[in-house]
């Protein structure tokens, strides 16, 4: 197969494992830099260009998507969709889980077990939205961050207060959560390929850190998850539509409930922790799953 890796940088430990992997089964693999296509949208007959060559006779795109490329990256894909290239993930799925908010509506529409959330913009009552959350300590976070900065936890009502007033003067999105402190400053990763759970990891946050972030000095290891936590992983994919994504799960008093569905999940942390091959099961699910045009929505997103 002719397998295309949109990543804007082929040095990365993902990207060079999923390269690797292709060429171990005797694919060609090319890793394209996403904001360096150009495409060309004339009715009925889309292309993709890249270095003055137009990109033709791929079976498989694998989208690495940054966060902070999405607008862009997504519209790239769709053109691959549009063109009948199988993407790994539909850029409508990834869509859909880069918007928290959207992710969170489309979560708890199906019943998967999520913290006390609410969401505002301007709250006209700060004092009812803390109410409605359950009231400190919460975690408030700015919609836009990632890797954990703008994730503040408030310990008593007062700096909810003024941490909900100072991003309100920011003029940004809010999320307002209930904390689950019996997590321990943990989260457990579930890597889903394919509708099953092929690798998790605990990541636990330095001495102190209610972040489990590994970019803010977690540390992760392996761990057994249970049957809850392997179908609320599943069903967390499914519902967002996404072939390959890590799910981030905390261990509440009321179940697994689901942080974060990341569509471009890194291999470098969970091929560390588990000892497992997800590059290789990677190709495997395209190698058995990437027929022109088999995708929900061809592009039409
Ligand atoms: P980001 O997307 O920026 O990584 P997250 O929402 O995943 O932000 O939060 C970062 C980390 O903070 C999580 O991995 C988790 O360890 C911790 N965390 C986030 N929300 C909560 C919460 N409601 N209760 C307890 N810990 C939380």
């Amino acid at each position: 197969m002719k397998i295309g890796i949109l990543s804007r940088n082929p040095k990365l430990y993902s990207t060079r494992r999923l390269v690797e992997a292709a060429e171990a089964r005797g694919h060609e693999v090319h890793v394209i830099d996403t904001l360096r296509c150009y495409m060309n949208i004339t009715s009925m007959k889309p292309e993709v260009h890249y270095k003055g060559e137009n990109l033709t006779g791929f079976d498989a795109v694998i989208p690495r998507i940054g966060a902070s490329v999405t607008f862009y990256g997504t519209a790239v894909l769709r053109q691959f969709e549009m063109m009948g290239v199988y993407p790994l993930n539909e850029s409508v799925a990834i869509s859909r889980s880069r918007d928290k908010l959207r992710a969170l509506q489309l979560l708890s529409r199906k019943g998967i077990g999520l913290p006390v959330t609410g969401f505002a913009h301007r709250p006209d009552d700060v004092d009812d939205l803390i109410k409605m959350v359950g009231g400190a300590p919460l975690v408030i976070k700015l919609l836009e961050g990632t890797q954990g900065i703008g994730v503040v936890l408030a310990e008593t009502k007062g700096a909810a207060e003024s941490v909900i007033e100072a991003f309100m003067g920011l003029q940004a999105n809010i999320l307002v959560q209930e904390f689950i402190k019996e997590a321990g400053g943990a989260d457990i990763r579930c890597f889903v390929v394919g509708g099953k759970v092929v690798a998790s990891m605990k990541r636990q946050g330095k001495e102190g850190e209610f972040r489990s972030n590994l970019h803010r000095g977690g540390s992760a290891n392996l761990i057994r998850i249970t049957p809850e936590e392997r179908s609320t992983a599943v069903r967390a994919a499914q519902t967002m539509g996404l072939n390959v994504c890590g799910v981030d799960l905390l261990r509440s008093n009321h179940g697994p409930v689901v942080m974060e569905v990341n569509s471009s999940p890194g291999l470098g942390g969970i091929e560390a922790a588990t000892g497992k091959d997800v590059a290789g099961l990677i190709i495997d699910f395209i190698e058995k799953n990437s027929k022109s045009g088999n995708t929900k929505t061809r592009g039409q997103g």
